[in-house]
């Protein structure tokens, strides 16, 4: 087999046990690897009643064909996936840094962790070996950098890649997230941080030199020299590399799609001038940041970043576009130094920025309205705009201290209802609705409601074609760009990119490439060179199809109903007053009608004869 080892790695924590497992050619066809192959081995694996927290959970650690050998651009990410405890349905998150290649180097392509450990341990995957270590003197003690420092202190190799929780994830934070290489890669979403803590899992360490085989390396070679000559050329790459993803705050708050006070305002003129990056805005004078690129990635879009500073000292990354939106502009904190303190505190304590800034802005709504107080949160007083407030909560809610500040570590969804500000909590399915405002773009508003994970930006960015990166394989109709404030072709679109966009999370390619001129036919002559296959645009994208089809059965057999729970927030559907993206209306049960008839899910529930159509032998319910 070419561009695979066809291996997964299985631990049971509770038994302590350690295997390995060979599945066919056929197997990793069908589903790829990363997201794919992850949602697959939980469909099957994990019974519709498990507790995300208990051990009959299971994390799955995977990254797809083009890592190990290939070194392809932009295959420096991966996926963690499990069921969710935050929304109790599909988890996955996507991480970059340094682990997808070192793990597909150790022979694996998964890893599937099961199971709990009576006592904290860490995992230490070496060239087709697996050893479960003790960890007592990392849990409660170490933040997730320090935890890489011992690790590779203790195993004797500084070349060891860590991906590590903190003490969110060790006190069950539902929306602790993992952390990989000091916060160069972050698996933010879902809270798998909190599944890694349920199970006593402190960290995971891979190191690995085994390379992969290649099919057609003649044919890899030629495609490389092409696609970073595109890459290179591309105006996105230059602006993503100087100015790094911050550099999106100023245009989005233009054209409305800037999250503004808990998703209440429509503008942040003067907000936004002083926390974006690019030409005359002062991310990059203030910060002074050095771009950081993921293994193979010639953009570097993280931003390395010190300060030397008595209150917001810090050296590790600087935040990113959805961090300065949900914690910044969602709260109205305008102070970019303590922004970036505070993505450097969550960085450490493995929170998820999104989840956290959504929970903080929902926070300084009932507190303004007088449904939390001052003593309730432990005498913070958490008006808009506090970053010193946040600060404190950011401790406590860690820390899961007090009564209150205890609920807000279970998530927007229960958050929301047990302290009677549910209109607040801004969340689909459990998870915070991403710094994307459905009002301004609304294929996202179809694609944040259906995405298998709740709130989410990774898992279809549809925006895509209402910003100008068409798709033609997938049809003509999606060969144009789509007017962002019209409801024209949403459902398809937001079906269409949702499909890519499992590819991408699958194979596993940073979807940034995309917006660096990578088309889709692209992606597929590199997996036929990889592994020799002979695959159509046509049968990738139904690959794709097959996978969010399966993610949608596991959401079905997790309880959830898809006419009810694919839906969006009240606030959503009050149309902006002013700004960009003023007066446009949302009309969302049409176009998730459309999406439903592209899929051929009749009420959200996939057919007989579209399963046929996939190979997938479930029954419609
Ligand atoms: S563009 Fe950014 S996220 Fe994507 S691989 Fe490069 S550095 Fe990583």
């Amino acid at each position: 087999m070419y561009g695979y080892w066809g291996k997964i790695l299985r631990v049971n924590l509770t038994k302590k046990s350690i295997s390995a497992e060979y599945r066919e050619e056929s197997f990793w066809k069908k589903y790829l690897g990363g997201e794919g192959v992850s949602a697959k081995i939980l469909y099957d694996e994990v019974p519709e009643n498990a507790d995300p927290l208990g051990p009959e959970n299971k994390i799955i650690f995977a990254v797809g064909p083009t890592q190990g050998g290939s070194n392809i651009l932009g295959n420096g990410r991966f996926s963690i996936s499990a069921k969710s405890p935050l929304t109790n349905i599909f988890g996955s998150s996507m991480a970059g840094g340094y682990i997808a290649e070192e793990l597909k180097k150790t022979g694996f392509d998964v890893v599937v962790i099961e199971g709990k450990s009576s006592k904290p341990v860490y995992l230490f995957i070496k060239e087709e070996k697996a050893e479960i270590i003790n960890a007592d003197k990392l849990w409660n003690k170490k933040d997730t950098f320090e935890t890489e420092d011992a690790i590779k202190e203790e195993i004797g190799d500084s070349k060891v890649k860590v991906a590590a929780i903190g003490l969110a994830g060790e006190n069950l934070v539902r929306y602790a997230c993992v952390i990989c290489n000091y916060g160069h890669g972050i698996a933010g979403r879902t809270g798998m941080g909190a599944v890694m803590g349920s199970k006593n899992l402190k960290a995971i360490a891979f190191r690995g030199d085994k390379k992969v085989k290649i099919a057609d390396q003649n044919k890899l070679k030629a495609l490389k020299k092409e696609l970073r000559k595109i890459i290179s050329e591309a105006d996105f790459t230059k602006a993503n590399r100087q100015q790094g993803q911050a550099m999106a705050v100023a245009p989005r708050e233009e054209i409305g799609l800037l999250p503004i006070k808990n998703f209440m305002e429509d503008k942040w003129v003067n907000g936004a001038a002083k926390i974006s990056a690019g030409e005359g805005y002062p991310f990059n004078d203030i910060l002074k940041p050095r771009p950081s690129a993921c293994s193979n990635c010639i953009m570097g879009c993280h931003r390395r970043v010190k300060i030397e500073d008595k209150k917001y000292g810090m050296d590790g990354y600087g935040p990113e576009y959805e961090t300065l939106a949900m914690l910044g502009s969602n709260c109205l904190i305008d102070d970019l130094i303590a922004l970036n303190k505070l993505n450097d505190m969550c960085n450490r304590y493995g929170i998820d920025t999104i989840d956290f800034g959504a929970t903080c802005a929902m926070v300084m709504e009932a507190y303004e309205k007088g449904k939390i107080n001052k003593s309730d949160l432990g005498n913070i007083e958490l008006t808009w705009g506090n970053a010193d407030g946040v600060i404190n909560l950011l401790d406590k809610i860690v820390k899961r201290e007090g009564k209150t500040i205890k609920i807000l570590g279970e998530g927007l969804k229960i958050s929301g209802e047990k302290l009677g500000c549910p209109e607040a909590a801004l969340h689909v399915n459990g998870a915070a609705v991403v710094a994307h405002d459905p009002r301004a773009f609304l294929s996202m508003a179809v694609s944040q409601s259906i995405s298998m994970k709740g709130g989410s930006h990774t898992h279809g960015f549809s925006e895509a074609i209402e910003l100008g990166v068409t798709f033609p394989e997938a049809g003509k109709e999606l060969s144009k760009k789509l007017d962002p404030h019209s409801d024209e072709k949403k459902g398809l679109a937001a079906a269409k990119y949702q499909d890519l966009m499992a590819v991408y999370n699958s194979i596993v390619i940073c979807f940034f490439y995309q917006f660096s001129n990578v088309t889709f036919t692209h992606l597929k002559d590199l997996l036929n060179a990889i592994t020799g296959w002979e695959i159509s645009n046509e049968e990738l994208l139904k690959t794709g199809e097959r996978i969010i089809c399966v993610e949608n059965m596991f959401n079905i057999k997790h309880g959830l109903e898809p006419m009810k729970d694919y839906w969006l927030p009240k606030r959503f559907f009050t149309p902006h007053k002013d700004g960009g993206a003023a007066g446009v209306e949302m009309p969302l049960r049409k176009m998730i009608d459309e999406y439903f008839a592209v899929k051929d899910w009749p009420n959200g529930i996939p057919s007989n004869k579209k399963l046929k159509e996939l190979s997938l032998d479930y029954e419609s319910q």
